[in-house]
């Protein structure tokens, strides 16, 4: 990559153009490796490991904020690690008031738990405590309060976390 840019930086007859442009980049301070990651993140969203992360989009139905997050370039919270979780569950402790969808839902009440991306939920990861009364079983999608995550009806209105993957 670097080796790339320098060829682009060459004039026709081979010297080296400076690019003051760049200049900036080159003297920012880089004190770590996730410091590098998290400068790759829009304003306001949070890096962690691989992803970025941005907590509470409008309240909006699962269904809407899945749709707001796919306008981000991203998508409803997908959890895959024990790390992930408690990364998660630390930020969203810190707004007890509030609950977030998650990218996790079902085609209906007895259909397997899916990510947005079609694969299926480890219940080994965390469990989805059930809010459904006898009358109504439609709760078909999931949300996080605090360290607790429920399934809930699709249509009430809450905020979402979105994730994106940084690209390395
Ligand atoms: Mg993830």
């Amino acid at each position: 990559m670097a080796y790339q840019s320098e060829l682009e930086n060459l004039d026709e007859d081979g010297y080296t153009q400076l690019q003051f442009s760049s200049r900036g980049i080159t003297k920012r301070p880089v004190s770590s490796e996730k410091g590098v990651l998290s400068s790759s993140c829009p304003p306001n969203w949070i890096a962690h490991e691989n992803s970025c992360y941005l907590f509470g989009t409008p309240l909006n139905s699962w269904n809407g904020s899945k749709r707001q997050c796919s306008q981000l370039d991203s998508y409803l919270l997908k959890m895959d690690s024990s790390k992930e979780l408690e990364f998660i569950v630390k930020q969203v402790s810190s707004q007890p008031a509030r609950s977030f969808w998650i990218g996790l839902s079902r085609p209906q009440a007895e259909g397997p738990w899916l990510w947005e991306d079609g694969s299926k939920f480890s219940p080994d990861l965390f469990e989805i405590r059930s809010t459904v009364t006898q009358e109504n079983s439609s709760h078909n999608c999931v949300w996080i309060h605090g360290r607790i995550i429920y399934d809930q009806l699709c249509s009430v209105p809450s905020n979402g976390i979105c994730e994106k993957k940084l690209s390395i």
